[in-house]
């Protein structure tokens, strides 16, 4: 058999690895149009940040190791520019020395990966604007610090590729500026947990500018110029565009290949495109979502690597491995914070028409009397009819990579918060408390789901009426340093004792700093023959945020 692979990164290496591993005497030939194999391009901003100073660092695989190990033929700096899916054949350009030639095959593997958007907006291709996929693009933007007096960098984009450089430009002692054009941060959150990163991009000192949009740019003698919207000028001596990427289809669209609703190759569970020859994996494929249904595309490594294997084996073995899609759980380090997602957003889930309850808590990362434990923001998405977890979104410092992997995990199982309530985990002090993040995550949302907990959210406070109550059950203490408008404070402790200064005709509206106290405080109440009592979901904690970003976007909004 002869086996033909595009692209020698993330699926592409995988699949022919396993390949080989399965079949010793197959010919392998992996085409490549970089001058690299099997990198690792999510260290790409961090060698930039000097975090990892090693450029060999960033080479998983060479293709001399490649080739030795696996006795894969590697062509690097060669292009497929043409797939005949006829006559499995196709043609390749050498890049070094023009040539252009014709290859057979037995099956095609397409792992070509996703191109950032370029929009093309008046003075785009300036130099000093760069986007960054691969390690050339890397040693342009490293080469271009080293060379230039770059003292500000604009990130165009505030996704997990902006955020990663901002970061690393910020930790080489650059000014910063980071725009979205969205009011918020990272798509994939909802707008409270964005807001807690953002408040912590802020303190840094990184300068973000949300509701933000760029119409072009121009060189000028002291650097680039960067245009607004509204007209507003910046300067800057780097401008770095990270406002998307879309999936290369390029090769495939023009082989005939059938492209999906979400613009991606379209593959069935086997990873087998509409050519029963060509299979396709990574950012270039869509399948369905599993909590959704409906087709998306992710433009993530762990994801490609597992399709890479999966497909491997179907070529090999025939169509034995079903790939069960993915829910597009990521993780990102915001400065010292760390930020992740699974599942889907509540917004998206809206969007879909999926019915469905959100619940937010604070928990620490482990026991508060050990030291060191961090405050840990876990926000849950989930069914109202049967528990079933949707979505999750942690924003903390210590723990989120091992509580967002569990929370993905259930997720993936379709299982239920009822499930989390459950959760076993392995404890002492300094790793987590006896009820974990997780377990308290699935206790909040399964009181709210036997009624014992009625929640209401930051953004229904703008819109009380006479008939609501608010009232702070935190400590005075807490209260005078910085309450929601309108309150009055009655601390939890001296609830009962105070009886007489809530009307029981009112809409009592709870809340306290991270949401255990106003529940308890609404247990109080409701067992105590108040009818209509609500807690606020994330308490203080997720209204302060909120409010702060909110009103640095209506603010922006009225500036511009
Ligand atoms: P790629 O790994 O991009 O490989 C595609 C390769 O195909 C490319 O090298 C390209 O040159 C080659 N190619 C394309 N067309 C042709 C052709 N016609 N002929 C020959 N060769 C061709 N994901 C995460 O999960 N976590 C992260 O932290 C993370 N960080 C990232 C940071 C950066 C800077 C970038 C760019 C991506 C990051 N990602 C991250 C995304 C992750 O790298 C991708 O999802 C993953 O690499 C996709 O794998 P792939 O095989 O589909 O494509």
């Amino acid at each position: 058999m002869k086996y033909i692979i595009i692209g020698a990164v993330a699926g592409g290496a995988s699949a022919a690895a396993r390949i080989r591993r399965l079949d010793e005497h197959a010919e392998i030939i992996i085409f490549e149009r970089g001058a690299y194999i099997s990198y690792a391009n999510c260290g790409l901003p961090y060698y930039i940040g000097d975090v990892i100073k090693d450029r060999n660092k960033l080479f998983v695989q060479t293709a001399a190791a490649f080739n030795k190990r696996f006795n894969i033929d590697v062509r690097t700096m060669t292009d497929v520019i043409q797939i005949d899916p006829k006559n499995r054949i196709v043609t390749a350009f050498k890049q070094s020395t023009g040539e252009v030639y014709t290859e057979n095959y037995d099956k095609l593997v397409l792992s070509p990966g996703a191109e950032p958007v370029r929009p093309p907006l008046p003075g785009i291709n300036s130099e000093g604007i760069f986007t960054l996929r691969n390690v050339r693009d890397t040693d342009y933007i490293k080469n271009y610090i080293r060379q230039h007096n770059v003292k500000k960098a604009v990130v165009i984009g505030a996704g997990f590729i902006g955020l990663e450089m901002a970061e690393n430009f910020h930790q080489l002692g650059l000014q910063v500026i980071v725009m979205e054009m969205s009011n918020q941060i990272l798509t994939p959150l909802d707008f409270p947990i964005a807001a807690l990163a953002q408040q912590h991009i802020r303190s840094k000192g990184v300068q973000l500018l949300l509701n933000t949009t760029v119409t072009g740019f121009t060189n000028e003698d002291d650097g680039l110029t960067v245009t607004l919207k509204n007209g507003e000028i910046l300067k800057a001596d780097i401008v770095l565009l990270s406002i998307g990427v879309r999936p290369d289809t390029n090769l495939a669209e023009k082989a005939g290949l059938k492209i999906g609703s979400a613009r991606g190759i379209a593959v069935n569970e086997f990873l087998q495109t509409s050519d029963s020859d060509i299979y396709a994996v990574g950012d270039a494929i869509e399948f369905k979502n599993s909590v959704s249904g409906k087709s998306m595309i992710s433009y993530l490594a762990g994801p490609a690597n597992k399709q890479g294997r999966i497909c491997a084996d179907n070529i090999v073995l025939g169509n034995t491995h079903s790939y069960h899609g993915s829910i597009n759980t990521a993780i990102v380090k915001v400065f010292d914070m760390t930020v992740a997602t699974a599942g889907m957003a509540s917004k998206h889930l809206t969007a879909e028409n999926i019915p469905h309850i959100v619940s937010t808590n604070h928990a620490g990362s482990h026991a508060s009397y050990f030291p060191g434990s961090t405050r840990m923001s876990i926000q849950i998405a989930f069914s109202p009819d049967n528990g079933r977890l949707l979505g999750a979104q942690i924003a903390g410092h210590e723990g989120v990579d091992k509580r967002i992997d569990i929370l993905s995990s259930y997720i993936q199982q379709s299982r239920t918060i009822y499930d989390l309530a459950e959760f076993e985990h392995a404890y002492a002090p300094p790793y987590s408390s006896a009820k974990d993040p997780v377990n308290m995550a699935g206790f909040v949302a399964e009181n709210i789901l036997s009624d014992k907990l009625k929640i209401f959210y930051w953004d229904e406070i703008t819109r009380l009426k006479t008939y609501d109550l608010l009232i702070d059950v935190r400590n005075p203490d807490e209260f005078s340093a910085g309450c929601i408008p309108g309150a009055i404070n009655i601390p939890l402790d001296e609830i009962r004792d105070r009886l007489q200064e809530i009307p029981a005709d009112k809409n009592i509206r709870i809340y306290c700093e991270a949401g255990l106290r106003g529940y308890l405080a609404q247990r109080i109440l409701k067992q105590l023959g108040f009818d209509s009592v609500s807690n606020l979901s994330g308490g203080y904690i997720s209204w302060k945020a909120c409010m702060a970003e909110y009103e640095n976007e209506y603010h922006l909004i009225t500036r511009f």
